[in-house]
């Protein structure tokens, strides 16, 4: 049985069976959207949500939110921001700031967007929450899998788990966001990453 329907089998508290699952689907970015929602939309009622108090400086997290928004709308399907955080994100990762991408900065990052996202799914009554962060070739599937998990237990609302990155996941998604005309971004989201990205620049003389 594969990831989904085992994760609709979990779906248990749905109170009625007939009904296409409701699912919370925190996205970091309108690229990696477009793979995910393009393999979940025909099984689930999707609602999109933007929560990444991690992205730096603001002009880009507005830039991305814009993105997602305009997405949203072509896709109609509905798109739910939360605040803009960052003062919080900056405490969260105090003492982790030259922590490497992958290392544990990251692993405090991942917990406390998919948190939000649970928190929000259970408050709201939907039947699953679910994440496109795994799309990225850069990030953990196992590691967000996990905490995305445990998050689902604490909240009582249960947790998509997926490698979205499988089956050229992330080639789909550039593919899409060729014909999206989307903005793709070249650094994950938060300062740190950004300096690494000018320091790559710097070395390779290109982008990641
Ligand atoms: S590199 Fe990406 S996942 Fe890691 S802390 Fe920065 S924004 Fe978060």
């Amino acid at each position: 049985m594969n990831k989904l329907r085992q994760a609709k089998r979990l779906c248990s508290v749905s109170p009625d069976f007939s009904m296409i699952p409701r699912l919370l689907l925190h996205v970091c970015c309108a690229p990696d959207a477009t793979v995910v929602i393009e393999r979940l939309r025909d099984e689930y009622d999707i609602t999109l949500f933007f929560y990444n108090p991690n992205i730096h400086p603001a002009e880009e997290y507005y830039l991305r939110l814009r993105e997602l928004q305009q997405l949203a709308d072509k896709l109609n399907l509905p798109c739910q921001p939360a605040d803009y955080d960052c003062e919080d994100w900056f405490n969260w990762i105090k003492g982790l700031e030259s922590d490497p991408e992958g290392g544990r900065r990251c692993e405090v990052c991942f917990h406390k967007r998919l948190e939000k996202t649970a928190q929000i799914a259970a408050s709201e009554g939907f039947d699953m929450f679910a994440t496109v962060l795994t799309v990225s070739p850069h990030k953990n599937a196992q590691l967000i899998n996990l905490i995305g998990s445990q998050l689902g237990i604490k909240y009582q609302v249960p947790f998509l788990e997926a490698n979205f990155k499988k089956k050229d996941g992330f080639k789909r998604s550039l593919e899409l966001c060729r014909q999206f005309g989307l903005y793709r971004q070249d650094y994950c989201g938060c300062i740190f990453s950004r300096n690494e990205r000018e320091i790559r620049k710097k070395h390779n003389g290109s982008a990641p």
